[in-house]
């Protein structure tokens, strides 16, 4: 089987939660979030590779978290500028013989492992593989004053992991950075690899407001 390999970033200082702790070592059910993160994937590929992306001022306190938890193996790089720069770091960290890349935001615990193994099968054959859900709220697009509905059938929320052939992802991110590149699928796109769609889950959820702790809470419990 090809050998896999998993980027999990949390290279950004997470500032949105507010408060000083960044959000991908907050407590989660008695557990850091990112530790969650990591042995998610590691529950579902055991031998993939893993690589952590942290911001430099982080490795410490990630270090020192993880010492007191159960964590699965895993390396670290250091985050960049962006979070393009923070995943072009994590490939450099993984071994050249990595051939499906799966890249995951350190602040989704919740994906479960039957999505995980789904992406990374669909990506045996297609070289870009993203979850998506469909929205259920309704989406206007405001134009200065005035604001219009847009077609909500069309649309689609996106979510990690996103699973790559490494080749190409490789190659993909030798492009100069551009601020349209919002996740690793817009920077395939832009090197010219179509994306195919996989149907994700609702409680993949990004945990980035204090509100966000509550679902994750309590998607925890219902499944347990
Ligand atoms: O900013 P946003 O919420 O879209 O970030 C998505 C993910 O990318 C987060 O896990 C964040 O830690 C990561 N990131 C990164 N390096 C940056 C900026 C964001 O790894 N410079």
């Amino acid at each position: 089987m090809a050998k896999r390999g998993v980027i999990i970033v949390a290279g950004g200082s997470g500032r949105r939660m507010g408060g000083a702790l960044p959000k991908q070592f907050m407590m989660l059910d008695n557990e850091p979030i990112l530790a969650r993160s990591i042995n998610r994937m590691h529950e579902a590929l055991p031998a993939a590779e893993i690589v952590v992306v942290l911001p430099e001022e982080h490795v410490e306190l990630w270090k020192n978290i993880a010492a007191r938890f159960d964590v699965a193996r895993h390396k670290i790089a250091l985050g960049g500028k962006e979070r393009f720069h923070s995943v072009k770091n994590g490939l450099a960290a993984l071994s050249d013989e990595v051939a499906i890349v799966g890249i995951h935001d350190a602040v989704r615990p919740l994906t479960s492992k039957k999505l995980i193994i789904k992406l990374f099968l669909e990506a045996e054959n297609s070289t870009a593989v993203i979850p998506v859900v469909a929205p259920i709220d309704s989406y206007r697009i405001v134009e200065g004053d005035d604001s219009r509905i847009i077609d909500r059938s069309a649309l689609r929320m996106v979510q990690t992991p996103q699973v790559f052939q490494a080749e190409a992802l490789r190659k993909a991110y030798e492009q100069p950075f551009s601020s349209t590149f919002t996740d690793d699928a817009s920077v395939m796109e832009a090197a010219g690899h179509k994306v195919t769609l996989v149907e994700g889950e609702r409680e993949n959820i990004k945990i980035t407001t204090p509100s966000d702790m509550l679902i994750a809470e309590a998607i925890i419990n219902a499944e347990s």
